[in-house]
Order: structure tokens, then C-alpha cells, then sequence
């Protein structure tokens, strides 16, 4: 299920990956018919680190799933942790880690590895982790040679990232970015609407996923996937309810998102998110892509029928199956009553297929002749598993935004989903670009990171802009902490002070 669900969304995408490096089957091919052993041990290297490589790869194409490279560096900073206490750095500390990648682009790859490997200062093995990348346990214990293959590898992925540019880096490096700039693409996802409740249920360990999980989905994206969805609209309703957004409230950063918007700097808001509040909060459709669809508006599956969203609420509330108005007036005959009659397959022999026409559904046997034309499903326009993407995001993108944009700023999303995930190494690489959100991402180099709660963060960053931020979610009058995060000059933590207090005593959650 889970290859079939990724095969669907990688076929979606509007932004590709860069190709990798050789298949494992290529791999073997390219070996002599009487191979050495060095040739067998090269090729065997090869093949896990294509397999390593497949991995990534893969990671990077699912919806949910963690990124291999950031979990990696977590177990990194750990592990360094513990080698200082021991008194031996078999890793980088960040400010190594950062020198080095700039001392990398500096002098290119070649003058970088004489520097560093060949002159005997690093081990291969260390200077991976400069790149993020843990030695895996199948070279454990090889030669300091046999890790070259995959050191080439980091090299090769952190030169096709963006440079972090390394004039920006103060939390007033990033309000003057925003004074200056008129040409804002904003990219948003669920971190800046959970403050309201609203849940990501992309998240493992939400409450949508477990609720899901409940209902004996064998994968929880099952209820977010068109074939299931036609095949059974129920499992999509269950819960369905949980999601469907508050219409009457907005957070102080969608309210931030409406006000560049008002300042004449918003270019294009690209939302992840469904609950269509961005919309509430004043940023105008024009300057908005719902790379996910959203709730905004409903269709039927039938006939295409489009309507307000917020049409559909009451149904999707009361836990009921909204039905298309249209079809339903198209079954009635003309002054009678509402024509309903029960389906040939629904006598406990076979199940009904929702939505299909009597012409589509032939296939199914040959009772179907006596099928009575039923009204089709609602249902929301969020973008379902094996439903492309709008033509819109890319077409954006490349014609509008590409040339115009000279400032980006990431709220409250990690980044990890394609397509836009892509969208910030797809931008010029000298536009600058903040990142903000609860906590830093590796797999991106962002010139500043502003770490928080989403709404604490652009709480401050409008009182520094002189703006005025009314929102009932903001207290004018509460004092906000910033400080340095320790080894990293452009990464600020963001803590509201009554809760600095709280947080001294105990773990803030993420
Ligand atoms: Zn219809």
C-alpha cells in the first residue's frame, strides 16, 4: 500500500529530484565478467550506497515520513555530545560543520579534500558528519577508505543545495528583509493553524492518525485516497469531522500573511494547508496556492458539480454522506417526489459502489442492467492520493514568481513533502531566505531560522516591523525572549516569557 500510495504522489509532482547515482542492477551490470576483488568490493560499496541513496529518495517522496538525513543528524548531535564528554570528537561540532561546507563551495570539491582528508587533519569518516550523514553500520570498522564513496556522495548533495548566504543572520537581519522586500513568497503549513486545534494529521501520534488507526485502516493515508474514496466515502466521513476547519478563527500568522499582503509585499502565499484560513484571514485568491486543495470548496465525483465548501459542513459534522444537488434534481422526475430506490447490489451480495455511474459500473456483473441511477458523493477539493496536483502551483511558480520574488519566508512546516518542499532549492539561490518554525530543519540551508511557536515569533517580528498586530491571540503587553542558539550565529529562539519560566524547570515538548 505504501509503495503503491508513493508511486501515485511521486507521478504528481511538479518538481523533480535530481537523478541519483547508479541502480543496483546497473551496478552489477558494469562489473567485468572476472571481477577483482577490489572490483567486487567497490561494487558492493556501490550498491548499499545506491541502496542508501534509494532510501532517500524514497523518504523524500512520502507524504509524512521523516527525513533520513535530519534523523540522522539528531543521533549526530548525541553522539557528539557523549564523544565530547569522552574527550574524543569522532564528529563535527556545528560550527566545524558549517566552516567546512562554506570552505567547500570556497575552494570545490577537489582543493577541499586535499585540505582535509588527504592532508591527514580529517578522517573521512568524521567529515561525513559535517554533511549530516552518520556512518552507516555496514562500513563499521572498514578501512577510512571505503567511507570516500560516500563522503563523494555528501559532497555531491550539499553542493546541489543552496548556500546559506552569510551576510543574513540577526533576527534584525530578517526585519529589515521584510521592510525592504516587495516581493514576498510565503510558504505555510499546519504549524501555523495548530494553535487553533486544528490537527496535522500528516503527524504520527495525532490524534487524527491514532483515530484512524482505530478504524483498522491498514495505512491511515487510506482515508485520504481517491480509489478508497470512491469505493467507500464513509471511511474518508468518519473522520472528516475532525478536520474540517473552524470557520470563524484565524491565527495571528495568518493574520501576519494578510498584512504583508496589505503592506504590498506578498507575491504568492503557497499553502500546504487545507482548512482554507488563510482565505478567512484576508489573503486574496490571487496571491494564494493551496498546493493541497482545501476545504474552500466541495465537487461532486459524479458530474463535477462545484459548490462553497462551507455548503458541506453541516453534513460532514452530523457525520452524514453528502450527496451532489445536482444529481440528486437530475434523479427527480419532473413534479414528483425525490426517486430513490434502493441498488440492485445492496441486498448484502455485494458492495454498492459509491459514485459510480451505471455505465462504469458493467464490470461489475450482470445485475447490473437493474442498477437505479444513484446521486453522487461530495466530495472537499483537498487533494486526495492519486489526485494531481493543481496545474496552478508549478505554472506559478516558473512564470510568475521565479523572476519577481526577493524574499522567502517558510512558516510552521518542516518541509519534507514534495511539491513544495522543492520550491526553495527551485528558487534563485541568491534570494534570501527565513525559515520559521518550532524547530531547525538540516536538510535545507536557510539564511536565518527563527525558532518558536509560529504565532510568538511573528508576534515579535511585527513589533519590530512597528506593526500593528491586532489579533485576539496577542497580547500586546507580553514580553518575548530571544535568544542565540549556541554555535549557530543565525539561528534565534523565540520563547514567550511567562513560559520561559515554565520551560526552565522542565523539556518544552519539541
Ligand atoms: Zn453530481
Amino acid at each position: 500500500m505504501q509503495r503503491k500510495l508513493q508511486g501515485k504522489r511521486g507521478a504528481s509532482k511538479g518538481v523533480t529530484l535530481a537523478p541519483r547515482t547508479d541502480s543496483p542492477s546497473k551496478t552489477v551490470e558494469k562489473l567485468p565478467d572476472n571481477p577483482t576483488p577490489d572490483e567486487l568490493r567497490d561494487a558492493a560499496v556501490t550498491i548499499s550506497l545506491a541502496d542508501l541513496e534509494e532510501r532517500v529518495a524514497d523518504v523524500r517522496d512520502s507524504w509524512e515520513t521523516e527525513s533520513l538525513f535530519e534523523d540522522t543528524f539528531e543521533v549526530l548531535i548525541s553522539d557528539e555530545t557523549s564523544a565530547s564528554a569522552s574527550g574524543r570528537a569522532s564528529v563535527c561540532t556545528p560550527e566545524e560543520a558549517s566552516r567546512l561546507r562554506r570552505e567547500l563551495r570556497e575552494y570545490g570539491p577537489a582543493v577541499f579534500c586535499q585540505r582535509t582528508v588527504d592532508s591527514g587533519r580529517y578522517t573521512a569518516k568524521k567529515l561525513l558528519s559535517a554533511f549530516g550523514i552518520k556512518a552507516p553500520a555496514f562500513l563499521e570498522g572498514a578501512p577510512d577508505e571505503d567511507y570516500y564513496s560516500l563522503l563523494s556522495l555528501a559532497i555531491t548533495r550539499e553542493l546541489s543545495r543552496r548556500a546559506k548566504l552569510s551576510r543574513y543572520n540577526t533576527v534584525d537581519d530578517a526585519v529589515d528583509l521584510i521592510r525592504r522586500s516587495s516581493n514576498i513568497i510565503i510558504l505555510t503549513g499546519a504549524g501555523i493553524s495548530t494553535s487553533l486545534g486544528i490537527p496535522d494529521f500528516r503527524s504520527k501520534g495525532t490524534g487524527l492518525y491514532s483515530k484512524l488507526e482505530h478504524l483498522g485502516l491498514s495505512d491511515p493515508q487510506e482515508a485520504f485516497d481517491i480509489d478508497v474514496f470512491k469505493q467507500d466515502p464513509t471511511i474518508f466521513y468518519s473522520v472528516a469531522k475532525d478536520i474540517v476547519p473552524a470557520i470563524d478563527r484565524y491565527t495571528p500568522t495568518h493574520k501576519f500573511i494578510a498584512m504583508l499582503h496589505e503592506h504590498g509585499k506578498l507575491l504568492t502565499n503557497y499553502s500546504q494547508n487545507i482548512d482554507n484560513l488563510e482565505v478567512m484571514a484576508g489573503v486574496p485568491k490571487d496571491k494564494l496556492i493551496q498546493c493541497h486543495g482545501s476545504f474552500g470548496t466541495a465537487s461532486c465525483i459524479q458530474c463535477g458539480y462545484r459548490i462553497q465548501g462551507e455548503k458541506i459542513f453541516p453534513d460532514i459534522k452530523a457525520g452524514r454522506i453528502p450527496e451532489c444537488p445536482r444529481c440528486v434534481q437530475n434523479l427527480r422526475p419532473a413534479g414528483g417526489p425525490p426517486k430513490r430506490k434502493r441498488s440492485a447490489g445492496a441486498d448484502g451480495k455485494k458492495r454498492r459502489r459509491w459514485g459510480a455511474s451505471a455505465a462504469n459500473s458493467s464490470d461489475e456483473d450482470d445485475d447490473s442492467e437493474y442498477d437505479i441511477p444513484t446521486a453522487g458523493i461530495m466530495k472537499p477539493d483537498i487533494i486526495f492520493f492519486g489526485e494531481p496536483l493543481p496545474d496552478e502551483f508549478s505554472k506559478r511558480l516558473t512564470e510568475h514568481d521565479r523572476d519577481k520574488v526577493d524574499l522567502v519566508i517558510v512558516i510552521g512546516t518542516s518541509l519534507k513533502v514534495t511539491p513544495v518542499s522543492e520550491i526553495v532549492s527551485w528558487l534563485p539561490s541568491h534570494i534570501p531566505q527565513i525559515y520559521v518554525s518550532r524547530q531547525a530543519v538540516n536538510h535545507i540551508n536557510f539564511d536565518i531560522d527563527l525558532l518558536g511557536d509560529c504565532d510568538v515569533v511573528i508576534t515579535e517580528l511585527c513589533r519590530r516591523l512597528g506593526w500593528d498586530l491586532n489579533h485576539e491571540m496577542v497580547d500586546p503587553a507580553a514580553g518575548i525572549d530571544v535568544r542565540t542558539e549556541e554555535g549557530y550565529k543565525s539561528r534565534h529562539v523565540f520563547t514567550p516569557e511567562d513560559a520561559k519560566i515554565a520551560a526552565e524547570t522542565a523539556d518544552v515538548p519539541q
